[in-house]
């Protein structure tokens, strides 16, 4: 008899975009005529920059003649890729990363959940709470968890981002081996300065634990005071790997491209304490279940990191950002406490009360679909979050709907 992986049981009823999608088909079936403003779920609405879709084209074009045909291409990805990468998004900010610690993916949400195959199966796992819910859910699949208890996973460390800590959370308390942060984060949009960093970079070290460091917003970042990546914090590429992705620089969520940076410093360690670098590991793991990003693809991404494709990218963000600045301006004018929506594509509102209560008032009232805080974790409660990914019209719509209800 074939058994399923019990862990899969263990898992919290739903995943939370697929509750907010339910709410909000049965509101659109009882009320057809109305017409709804999404702002729930953090997915890009601008086409493709022009450099990426010219790149597209070529590469095409290159598939379609036997001189220039591509067949599989190198699991880590090209090298005119790594390299553009390793130029445009870190030399470029005065970072030193070899384009040979970079490994090209097909998205950061797969980087996120597949990385820690690589670790023991009893390492102990920090969590930001509220966070993207990749980092627990795969962790639990992987059977590093009890059972939730009150919206938490029993064996999971949980560091809670609160107002009080101005969302980013304070070193965990128990001895953690893997520590997930993210930063501009989601779902509170908080960025993180390189001094509120360190102190985790010096966790690691002492406590030779690796951060895994989600940086697929960083593109969002237009305040010099907040890091766009890990590295910028000394010491961080012995003991952090970081996870980008194209999906929100340059629109690529349907395209599909990422990528994570694993230093050749860091390190894991086995049963007898003898190293073993991660790279290696990685490299082992991604040869082994994954064939590559399609040739096409890895061209466009390179042409988003061009100087005229970084122009266009810049000005994708800029377009968003725009949205989250009036979003999160009338929110505050409104009386309501918010962070993000200036180095983030995510506002993250305190309404004051539960925040499924909060939802459900803001579609029924205003036809508005935001997410409730609380599906990112208990911390989240109370919250809710609006994303910037939508037209001028759409977000100018929104507002003026909201206008009547405070
Ligand atoms: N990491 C965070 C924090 C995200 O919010 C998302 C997507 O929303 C991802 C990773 C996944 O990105 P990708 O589209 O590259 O899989």
């Amino acid at each position: 008899m074939i058994h399923i992986n019990e862990n899969f049981q263990k898992l919290e009823a739903g995943y939370l975009f697929a509750e907010i999608e339910r709410r909000v088909k049965e509101y659109a079936a009882l009320h057809p005529a109305e017409k709804i403003i999404k702002l729930g779920i953090g997915d890009v609405t601008l086409p493709l920059p022009p450099a990426t879709i010219k790149a597209l084209h070529e590469g095409a074009e290159e598939m379609a003649r036997a001189e220039t045909f591509k067949g599989y291409g190198p699991y880590e990805g090209y090298e005119f890729l790594r390299e553009a990468i390793a130029a445009s998004d870190y030399r470029r900010f005065g970072l030193d990363i070899s384009p040979d610690d970079i490994f090209v993916s097909d998205g950061a949400k797969g980087d996120c959940a597949y990385f820690h195959e690589i670790f023991s199966q009893d390492i102990k796992v920090a969590i930001p709470d509220p966070v993207y819910p990749v980092y627990a859910d795969s962790n639990v699949m992987a059977g590093r968890s009890g059972r939730a208890e009150n919206g938490r996973y029993k064996g999971l460390i949980y560091l809670d981002s609160l107002e009080e800590n101005d969302f980013i959370p304070n070193l965990p308390k128990e001895e953690a081996d893997l520590i997930y942060l993210c930063f501009p984060n989601n779902p509170t949009g908080a960025a993180a300065t390189i001094e509120q960093l360190k102190p985790f970079v010096d966790y690691a070290h002492e406590h030779k634990s690796l951060i895994f460091y989600d940086a697929a917003y960083s593109s969002f970042i237009q305040d010099g005071r907040y890091v766009r990546s890990i590295y910028q914090v000394p010491g961080a590429k012995e003991v952090a790997v970081e996870s980008r992705s194209f999906s929100k620089s340059a629109g690529f969520t349907g395209l599909r491209c990422a990528y994570l940076v694993v230093p050749e410093e860091c390190c894991a360690f086995d049963k007898d304490g003898v190293s073993h670098q991660l790279k290696k590991l990685w490299f082992r793991r991604q040869s082994t279940k994954f064939n590559g990003v399609s040739y096409p693809v890895q061209k466009a991404a390179a042409a988003a990191l061009s100087p005229e494709g970084l122009k266009e990218c810049e000005a994708l963000v800029k377009y968003y950002l725009e949205n989250a600045g009036k979003i999160r301006a009338f929110f505050e004018k409104m009386g309501f406490s918010c962070t993000g929506g200036i180095n983030s594509p995510y506002i993250w509102i305190n309404s004051g009360r539960d925040s499924w209560e909060f939802f459900d008032f803001l579609l029924n009232k205003a036809q508005v679909v935001t997410t409730p805080g609380a599906g990112f974790g208990r911390c989240g409660a109370g919250f809710i979050r609006i994303s910037a990914f939508n037209s001028h019209e759409a977000v100018d719509e929104a507002l003026t709907r909201l206008k009547k209800l405070f």
